[in-house]
């Protein structure tokens, strides 16, 4: 469905100036802006993609990831197609970089969204898959009306959006998991075509205005993979989300155009997971390996509080107000976490 566009400006000469994403397109009348969903007609800018949905899911809320925000939940996923960014090892690039009408997608209402999230016993809505902030207008209308309906809204976001578009829309959102996908701008011109500080400015006001935040970053082999750039990352999350901020380092697999190069060396992860805690992060977690990466211990005494594999909780020791069960030191969880597994671990 197509829908006036918000957070864009109306120009001289029926241009527009979309003001969603830092790229601030200037878009002629007849044209579409860089990320082909949004386009001016006759001096108004149309969103294509409004209620446009490409898949639906019932996930673990540990696949999204979020570890430290209601643990043991489960999350209804939705989707729509496109990207802000470009990357050549996107794993969900068949949807990520589609233009509509290249790909299948059904039109859904808000209203069926948070009807559906409610009968699937899903505490939240995750807009994931591809960049939810891309599809601004139905999650902020989603968002707004789950949150009527006691529903969470999260983020899955490579959180490149403006200052501007952000702030309506972050009064219905309650978690986030931001993809800081390298640690230079040169990384970011490169391979996502957008720019380290427009993200991480981004990441600091949605921690500032409450949201919940969790980080992921994919180690890819001879790319972002420096001792140096994992520090650096480390040392701004620490100073910026807090030391107890969690950081999911992620395995990177061959895909789409980058073909070129093998899977994370299991040894990257580790070390960038030791350098993370060098520098005082207190949750650091190791990702698309099932294993002992995936577990939290408690900072101060090391106690082992949710035993993880894969995306299922098979033990939880926390009192009820989130503290470690043995020395009492108060863990950053947002929510009661629960055990979920489907016993295949056993
Ligand atoms: S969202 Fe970004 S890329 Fe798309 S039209 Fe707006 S400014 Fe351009």
């Amino acid at each position: 469905m197509e829908k006036e566009a918000m957070a864009y400006k109306k120009l001289e000469n029926n241009y527009v100036k979309c003001n969603l994403c830092p790229r601030l397109c200037i878009i002629k009348d007849g044209k579409r802006g860089v990320c082909r969903v949004r386009e001016n007609r006759g001096g108004t800018l149309f969103t294509l993609i409004y209620g446009l949905t490409t898949a639906e899911s019932i996930d673990p809320i540990e696949k999204k990831p979020l570890f430290h925000f209601w643990p043991g939940s489960d999350t209804y996923s939705i989707s729509t197609l496109s990207c802000t960014f470009s990357c050549p090892w996107c794993q969900n690039w068949e949807i990520s970089q589609a233009s509509p009408g290249e790909v299948y997608a059904y039109e859904l209402r808000s209203d069926e969204v948070v009807k559906r999230a409610i009968q699937s016993r899903s505490l939240s809505i995750s807009y994931t898959y591809n960049e939810p902030l891309l599809w601004y207008e139905f999650v902020y209308d989603t968002s707004k009306l789950a949150k009527e309906n006691r529903l969470q809204n999260i983020l899955v976001t490579n959180g490149y959006i403006t200052k501007e578009a952000l702030l309506p829309l972050v009064n219905f959102i309650d978690a986030a998991n931001v993809d800081i996908k390298g640690f230079t701008e040169q990384f970011y011109r490169t391979y996502c075509k957008g720019d380290l500080e427009s993200v991480l400015s981004a990441t600091k006001l949605m921690k500032k205005e409450g949201v919940h935040i969790e980080v992921t970053n994919l180690i890819i082999p001879d790319i972002n993979d420096s001792p140096d750039e994992i520090k650096q990352l480390s040392i701004w999350i620490r100073d910026n989300l807090g030391k107890d901020c969690p950081l999911h380092f992620s395995r990177f697999f061959p895909h789409y155009k980058m073909v070129d190069r093998p899977p994370t060396p299991f040894e990257t992860l580790l070390k960038a997971k030791k350098i993370a805690e060098e520098e005082g992060l207190q949750f650091v977690y190791i990702g698309n390996i099932p294993g002992e990466g995936e577990n939290t211990y408690c900072p101060n005494c090391k106690n082992l509080l949710i035993r993880r594999i894969g995306f299922d909780v098979l033990k939880v020791d926390l009192s009820e107000e989130n503290k470690c069960s043995k020395c009492g030191f108060k863990i950053n969880i947002v929510g009661k976490a629960n055990v979920r597994t489907f016993g295949r671990w056993f």
